[in-house]
């Protein structure tokens, strides 16, 4: 079998990538996925799609992004079940200047957010405590979708631009000859190709060590809490994360609503194929606790249940994108850092670009070649949070 490209990975980022080839590029894409679309850790995702960046390329990015979730089914087909709740971020005192200077960077990109101070804050949602917060920065058009859906719609639409999705068919090993990329080998056989991406999430590095080339991503266990509150009470309407208290929330169905961690530390590094699944009593509880110093009325706030997935973390918590050194026809879409799912649609979309073209469009992401690592360019972000860039 013969393609113009293949991509590893049918996650989130491999999905969309495998979408754009094949829509906009009439590229002959094969999407391999060693178990099911989506079934990776995008299928675990909170889903939080914001547009709060300090980093130009980034806010792009987002913005893109958010515009596509907005508009799914138009301009992809099918649904990411995309929700526009509003999003909430709250810096402690310390941090103002940083919001602000973000606030002001995502405006001049042509965001919508407003820095709010601890009134207007309390004006979102009276529950909110607001006396140890410094300032907010509320983005009405942000809200949250559903990984799952949107890998799943992103491989429905490329496969209906003529993209061949194999499932449960793992890429065993990258084929280069000389200094080109030449296909992928597979349980079934071999497909040839003069471009491959590799959009493996945690696995990447298993893929490309091989080559001789090491990625420094560490895989991390990272957990999320499902609460619910009894009627007439209702969760907070909109997305909210908090840097003081280091936690995020994001309404769900009915009374339930999700909750986890924004910081980096303790973290968990794990073997990709073998962590507990299940949500600890003890992270259930430091976020039962967190959640009731910020909203005192959701004290003693039921818990659903939990789970635990995992995350590609890079040194600098920003992804490895782009044209790997040495080997022609190779690109890597890798170490996402626990925030890569609202980036996807339009980091599917440029990369896809990349592929075809060999330069950056519109969004140059060039600052997040592989080899910033070793030169030392690492794109830090100012909040203490890497995550949250
Ligand atoms: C609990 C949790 C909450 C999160 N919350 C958010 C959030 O609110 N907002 C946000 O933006 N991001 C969030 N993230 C991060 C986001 O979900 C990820 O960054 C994103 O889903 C990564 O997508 P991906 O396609 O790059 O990788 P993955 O989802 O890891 O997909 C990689 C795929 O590659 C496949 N694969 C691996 N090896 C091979 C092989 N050899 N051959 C073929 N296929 C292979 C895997 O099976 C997998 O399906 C969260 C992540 C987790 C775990």
């Amino acid at each position: 079998m013969t393609a113009d490209a293949i991509i590893v990975g049918a996650g989130c980022t491999g999905a969309s990538a495998a979408f754009w080839l094949a829509s906009r590029h009439g590229q002959k894409v094969v999407l391999l996925e060693r178990g099911t679309v989506g079934g990776g850790p995008t299928g675990r995702s909170s889903g939080i799609v914001r547009m709060h960046y300090s980093y130009a390329p980034l806010i792009q990015l987002a913005l893109r992004s958010r515009d596509v979730f907005a508009d799914f089914e138009t301009v992809v087909g099918g649904s990411a079940d995309f929700k526009k709740t509003g999003f909430l971020l709250l810096a402690p005192p310390g941090q103002e200047g940083t919001l602000e200077a973000n606030v002001r960077l995502q405006r001049s990109l042509g965001g919508d957010t407003t820095v709010l101070d601890r009134a207007a804050v309390a004006d979102l949602d009276p529950r909110l405590r607001t006396d140890d917060v410094g300032a907010g920065a509320y983005e009405p058009d942000s809200g949250y979708a559903d990984g799952y859906a949107t890998a799943s719609s992103f491989a429905a639409a490329a496969r209906r631009h003529g993209a061949v999705v194999r499932e449960n068919t793992p890429a065993v090993r990258l084929l280069v000859e000389g200094s080109r990329v030449t296909g992928v080998e597979t349980p079934n056989g071999r497909i040839a190709a003069g471009a491959v991406l590799v959009a493996a999430g945690p696995w990447t590095p298993r893929l490309l060590g091989p080559l001789g080339i090491v990625l420094p991503i560490r895989t991390t266990r990272h957990q999320v809490v499902l609460f619910e509150v009894a009627e007439p009470a209702k969760p907070l309407a909109f997305v909210f994360v908090d840097l003081g208290k280091g936690f995020y929330m994001r309404p769900d169905v009915g009374g339930q609503f999700h909750g986890g961690s924004v910081e980096e530390y303790p973290d968990e590094e794990v073997p990709a194929d073998a962590f507990n699944e299940g949500a600890d009593f003890e992270f259930i509880e430091e976020m039962a606790t967190r959640l009731a110093h910020r909203v005192p009325a959701f004290s003693g706030v039921g818990v659903k249940g939990g789970y635990a997935s995992l995350y590609d973390v890079t040194p600098d918590w920003q992804p490895v994108l782009g044209p790997v050194p040495g080997i022609a026809g190779l690109f890597i879409a890798a170490g996402f850092s626990g925030h890569g799912f609202k980036l996807s649609p339009a980091i599917g979309e440029t990369l896809a670009g990349l592929v075809v073209t060999g330069r950056y469009g519109e969004i140059d992401l060039s600052a997040f070649r592989p080899s910033r690592f070793a030169e030392g360019a690492l794109i830090h972000s100012p909040y203490a949070h890497g995550i949250v860039g």
